[in-house]
């Protein structure tokens, strides 16, 4: 049975800035706790559709910050983003590259426009993702998946309509390499003109697709640039069609029932555990980064 759509909401109104390097339309949680019901694992989407930043000799992005209790989900389309954490990692997510970085008991990181990338300026285009994690792993050690575009899972679709990247999870028999707490599909599909595609995802996963460029025909449902489209829990079988050339991001994954308490950059479970995160934060327990 084909999956229902619940709603396709459009690009929210105006982009936010995170730092001085993400121009970001949020379409989570902002958009009301409806949708954040509805969209667990998932906890935030920042989208910084592809906009054209001008050459500087500056850092531009955000400065050292903390996390704890989730993971971050970095996704490049345009540009170059240069990451520092408290750990020792650090690394370049470039266009087509994911970074998946476990927060857990507690980190501090930076997010900079790649110095390179920056000095050009030009179009750069992003997705950032917070993922929950369940209770028992909320206090994981942190840790960083790099995973470049060459290591993703593809699916090449007949005729050479396009590639699905698997990110995470499984398309079709595909595997993603990223490893989750949670069952979670995370897919770039990348779509040519009069593609289509079909698949299938439990009923039980929370469901939907970002349309990052072009457009599509989802489930029989026009999805414009930008749009949002949320399924409902009910039904497996989704199918896409073009008739532009397309990039859709598909985010699915077991609902995390379990109750959620947020303070910024802190998700845990109580109103005590964000006491707790504040005060290590404070006292230098997440370690140290210039
Ligand atoms: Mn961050």
């Amino acid at each position: 049975m084909k999956k229902t759509i619940e709603k396709i909401m459009h690009r929210p109104g105006r982009p936010g800035m995170v730092g001085d390097g993400f121009r970001v339309y949020n379409y989570f949680p902002n958009s009301g706790a409806f949708l954040s019901k509805k969209i667990s694992p998932f906890l935030m989407l920042d989208f910084n559709a592809e906009y054209n930043f001008p050459p500087t000799d500056k850092l531009r992005g955000v400065g050292v910050h903390p996390h704890k209790g989730f993971e971050t989900v970095t996704i490049a389309y345009k540009g170059s983003v240069a990451h520092n954490d408290s750990t020792g990692n650090s690394g370049v997510i470039n266009p087509g590259d994911v970074q998946w970085m476990t927060a857990g008991a507690g980190i501090l990181h930076k997010e900079y426009h790649e110095q390179e990338y920056a000095q050009k300026g030009g179009p750069f285009e992003m997705v950032q993702l917070w993922v929950n994690l369940p209770k028992k792993d909320k206090l994981t050690p942190p840790k960083y998946q790099a995973i470049t575009a060459t290591q993703m899972g593809k699916a090449v679709l007949p005729n050479d309509k396009g590639v699905v990247n698997v990110i995470a999870g499984n398309f079709n028999g595909v595997n993603g390499p990223a490893s989750t707490f949670t069952p979670i599909n995370l897919w770039d599909i990348r779509l040519k003109k009069d593609a289509e595609l079909a698949t299938n995802i439990p009923a039980s996963h929370n469901s939907a697709i970002l349309v990052v460029n072009g457009s599509a025909e989802v489930n029989g449902e026009h999805a414009p640039l930008h749009s949002f489209v949320l399924f409902k829990n009910e039904g497996e079988e989704i199918q896409i069609k073009t008739t532009e050339d397309s990039v859709l991001l598909l985010l699915s994954g077991e609902p995390i029932n379990e109750p959620v308490a947020q303070y910024g950059p802190f998700v845990m479970n109580t109103q005590e555990e964000l006491y707790e995160a504040i005060e290590e934060f404070q006292s230098g327990k997440f370690g140290a980064l210039q």
